[in-house]
């Protein structure tokens, strides 16, 4: 078995830490901050970011035996409150039947659990305060200087902005690509009102705006945690709005059913950072067969399908099989892992994106919701053979390659049946006439 350096103890790092000590590997992982479980430093003000947790991440949870105590933090969401600017906020469950949920979880909560999993699992050391600086050989800045260390692999699961990559680049053993969106996202804050949820607690809720939007998914304090999502630059944007009057006066006028719900929503807007957003590209993943990256450092997206978290964990999922298959032989292992995963990540990438167009716009039209209502009674009427789009990404585990695939020749297969149906109509109509 092989000595493996995890880089970052975040979602992916942690998760597979747990993966890869289950089968004999004696794992490092070396961590940048300090340990979430007792970090002096809270998390940083407007990044609380909550995630929504569904089938794909629940499905690894569960091989390890996770799921029960991560659920135990999470809140599940049936469906989208989608908020007009005025009149009332319209319910779309998410499944046919309804039943099924995403779940609301903090992203610090569960990376504390994971953590907490991966220190009690067998032969896996946890060294925070460990930026790593270099990679051949491995150097980690530390609080005491530098130290270096030895591995037999190398897996960088730290994050959109990965040293690791960042090392590969530098040696020209890598290229990538950073597409960022000309919008950013800022956090703000619904706090309980009377003790209790001041929004419906099932629901993820959405203030589609066209251009822009809001999202807020409640906590297990009974707040809701707010996100915007608006143009960084131009009128009505990040940029434009400083003020406090300003910032009261735009609430007023597009969000003004929360306004009153937002009692810090200046000090919030004002003191809250802008995150960006957007999605990374790089070749190869594996270099090698001993260096490789994993979750977002191979592959960040946008949080539109609220994907990311739950990619990365199939990527651990992935790479567990890959090793299963090779008999640990990491240098065929790590190359069939990213052959398996490249057009998948692909394709949630895109999907992703589409979904923003999607979720800031398209919610609000009385023709979407038209459509999802055709949607599920086509779901209804050809059970197993019509599944959404949204229910195939978020409720199972079918490669996201092949739910695109199957959603084009779905549609392709409505768009004939609709034809056919009008075209039948179009001849009996004229049979009629004569
Ligand atoms: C606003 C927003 C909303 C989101 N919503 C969702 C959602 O609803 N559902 C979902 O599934 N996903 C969502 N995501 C995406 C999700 O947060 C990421 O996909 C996920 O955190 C990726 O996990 P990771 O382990 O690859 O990276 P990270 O969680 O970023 O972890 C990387 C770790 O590496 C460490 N690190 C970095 N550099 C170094 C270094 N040099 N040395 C050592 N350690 C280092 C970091 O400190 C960190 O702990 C969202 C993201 C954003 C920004």
């Amino acid at each position: 078995m092989s000595d493996v350096a995890v880089v970052g103890a975040g979602l992916s790092g942690s998760l597979l830490a747990c993966f890869l000590a289950r089968r004999g590997h004696a794992v490092t992982v070396y961590e940048r901050r300090s340990d979430p479980r007792t970090a002096r430093v809270p998390v940083e003000r407007g990044r609380s970011i909550n995630l929504a947790l569904s089938e794909r991440g629940l499905d690894a949870l569960r091989r390890l035996g996770l799921d029960e105590q991560v659920m135990a933090e999470a809140l599940p969401m049936r469906g989208r409150m989608v908020h007009p600017v005025r009149g009332a906020p319209d319910f779309q469950q998410y499944s046919v039947d309804g039943t099924r949920a995403i779940n609301s979880i903090s992203r610090a909560t569960l990376n504390s659990a994971l953590v907490d999993a991966a220190a009690s699992a067998p032969d896996v050391r946890l060294l925070f305060e460990h930026k790593l600086v270099g990679l051949d050989p491995l150097v980690f800045e530390t609080p005491q200087g530098k130290v270096e260390a030895s591995a037999d692999v190398v897996l960088g699961a730290d994050g959109a902005g990965s040293a690791v990559r960042g090392q590969l680049l530098g040696d020209g053993v890598l290229d990538e690509s950073l597409d960022f969106l000309d919008y950013g996202y800022k956090e703000l804050s619904i706090p309980p009102l009377g003790g209790d949820f001041a929004l419906p607690p099932d629901a993820l809720h959405i203030w589609p705006r066209g251009n822009a939007m809001m999202i807020a998914l409640p906590n297990p304090d009974r707040s809701f945690t707010c996100t915007l999502f608006w143009p960084n630059g131009g009128t009505e944007s990040f940029a434009s709005l400083s003020s406090p009057a300003a910032i009261e006066r735009h609430f007023r006028r597009h969000y003004p059913d929360v306004l009153p719900l937002m009692p810090t929503l200046v000090d919030d807007y004002q003191h809250n950072p802008v995150g960006r957003l957007g999605t990374v590209r790089c070749a190869p993943w594996v270099v090698d067969g001993r260096v490789g990256l994993i979750g977002d450092a191979a592959h960040a997206i946008v949080p539109f399908y609220g994907q990311g978290a739950n990619c990365a964990f199939e990527d651990c999922v992935e790479l567990d099989r890959c090793l299963s298959e090779c008999g640990d032989d990491w240098t065929a292992a790590l190359p069939l892992y990213e052959s398996r995963r490249r057009a998948n990540v692909e394709a949630i990438a895109e999907m992703a994106l589409d979904n923003f167009v999607e979720m800031r716009d398209k919610v609000a039209s009385p023709l979407f919701r038209v459509g999802k209502g055709v949607e599920h009674a086509l779901e209804r009427a050809l059970p197993g053979r019509y599944v959404s789009r949204y229910e195939l990404v978020s409720f199972t585990t079918t490669p996201y390659a092949d739910v695109r695939r199957r959603v084009r020749r779905q549609h392709q297969a409505v768009g004939v049946a609709a034809l056919l149906a009008a075209a039948a109509g179009l001849a009996g109509w004229r049979t009629w006439r004569r």
